[in-house]
């Protein structure tokens, strides 16, 4: 049987229909990006925000439109917070809230009767990360978050902290270098939460993991700036430990801070930065701030740019606050009406891209390992290939038309900042 896994909103979604591939193909299926080839559609749906939730049942009507005989699986957060509309869409035979979602191929392939005999080897030109196209793995090390964020429907949807024990972890990533993949990113809703319900930390798991497997190159999903021990910061001495991390600061006035009840203020946050960049000074620290949180003053707003400005991110995601029906933060009073919104969005665009322009200015000259990816465009009469380098900076390099870099590593010195990505000169193999 041909399957097709799509879908929508954060790495951890990603990490988990990685997982769902691998089992699928282990019970003798073949995965497809083709919709229309397959018998059968999952989808992980997202509903994080109102146009998340709306952008899932999109694709789910859109799915069924291009292929109507196809069994449809929806599992994931919108699913899971609007079963019962779920279920009415058309096309959808089966939903799978979170809480079973760990059960989700067995329970797919129980309930729609499409078991088949697993095949005894499957083709390695077939592994799923390869035909979706990706050069990196996502691995999902726990769900669930014990804290409340006043504005996070996560913790409602995905319940609390249950973390998947560590030879577990050790023995996947094993199998995707196997695989071929050099790069693993550890992903979980609360990932500093990591190992608290089975007498285990974070720390102890990313030891174990660089000691216990040769992978290349080991990365950090989205990371609450809080828990984070002494030792948590010496692990970046092994240059396998990428020196980038996702740090959510979500505001930077500390009264906002506490009306979303959040663990880390602006001095902690402040203090976590500085202690990364003295580690390297090629350490990136990207973040998510809300614009528009309900009550955010004027006074607050500004607070918050100057710190987000003093921060120097070498990337912000922005997030206008849209009201979650079920979240403590819908309730409280003066939201900021819309037109201020955007004008606060707008403001914070032009920072971001302003201090990921220097990030990558003060970059240049610096002669790193890359990461390249199947990706390429025409440059001139010749093709740009691209790639990532440890702390996570889009990089091109010219390559022949009939040159493959997907998925090596090779050394480049960056040598030109362009508007979405940093042009490399690429060593000789004589000069790494
Ligand atoms: S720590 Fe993260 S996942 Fe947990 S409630 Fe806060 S924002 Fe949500």
């Amino acid at each position: 049987m041909h399957v097709s896994l799509k879908t929508l909103g954060c790495r951890l979604n990603e990490a988990e229909l990685e997982t769902w591939a691998q089992a699928f193909q282990n019970a003798g299926h073949h995965i497809t990006r083709d919709i229309e080839q397959a018998q059968l559609v999952i989808i992980n749906s997202c509903a994080v925000t109102q146009d998340a939730a709306r952008k899932s049942r999109h694709l789910i009507r859109r799915i069924h439109r291009d292929n109507p005989h196809a069994k449809l699986v929806v599992s994931g957060c919108y699913a899971t917070l609007n079963e019962q509309e779920a279920s009415a869409l058309l096309g959808v035979d089966l939903v799978i809230s979170n809480r079973d979602k760990n059960q989700l191929v067995e329970t797919t392939l129980a309930q729609l009767n499409m078991a088949v005999m697993p095949q005894l080897s499957t083709d390695p030109g077939e592994i799923s990360l390869f035909t979706r196209g990706r050069q990196r793995a996502f691995v999902k090390v726990q769900d669930g978050c014990r804290y409340r964020c006043t504005f996070c429907i996560v913790t409602v949807a995905r319940g609390e902290e249950i973390s998947r024990p560590i030879p577990l972890i050790v023995d996947e990533i094993n199998a995707l270098h196997q695989q071929g993949i050099d790069e693993v990113i550890l992903t979980g809703v609360h990932l500093g939460g990591y190992g608290s319900e089975i007498n285990t930390q974070l720390t102890e798991l990313i030891q174990v993991i660089l000691k216990e497997t040769s992978i290349q190159r080991l990365r950090l999903g989205s990371l609450e700036p809080w828990e984070l021990s002494d030792e948590f910061y010496t692990l970046f001495e092994n240059p396998r430990l990428l020196p980038h991390l996702h740090l959510p600061l979500q505001s930077g006035s500390d009264a906002v801070l506490r009306r979303m009840a959040r663990r880390c203020k602006t001095a902690e946050f402040a203090s976590m930065v500085t202690r990364l960049r003295a580690i390297s000074p090629q350490f990136n620290i990207t973040t998510d701030i809300i614009v528009g949180f309900p009550g955010e003053t004027q006074q607050e707003w500004q607070e918050s740019y100057d710190f987000v400005q003093q921060m120097g991110f070498g990337h912000v995601h922005i997030f206008s606050y849209s009201p979650r029906a079920g979240t403590k933060a819908a309730s409280l009073p003066n939201p900021v009406p819309e037109a201020i919104k955007k004008q606060r969005s707008r403001q914070l665009h032009d920072l971001a891209s302003v201090m990921k322009q220097q990030f990558c200015q003060s970059q240049l000259g610096q002669t790193l390992p890359v990461l390249w990816e199947a990706y390429t465009e025409a440059y001139q009469d010749q093709r740009l290939t691209f790639g990532y380098t440890p702390n996570y900076l889009r990089v091109a390099c010219v390559t022949a038309p009939d040159e493959c870099l997907a998925n090596h590593i090779s050394y480049a010195c960056l040598s030109k900042v362009t508007e979405n990505y940093i042009l490399t000169e690429r060593l000789s193999l004589s000069q790494q």
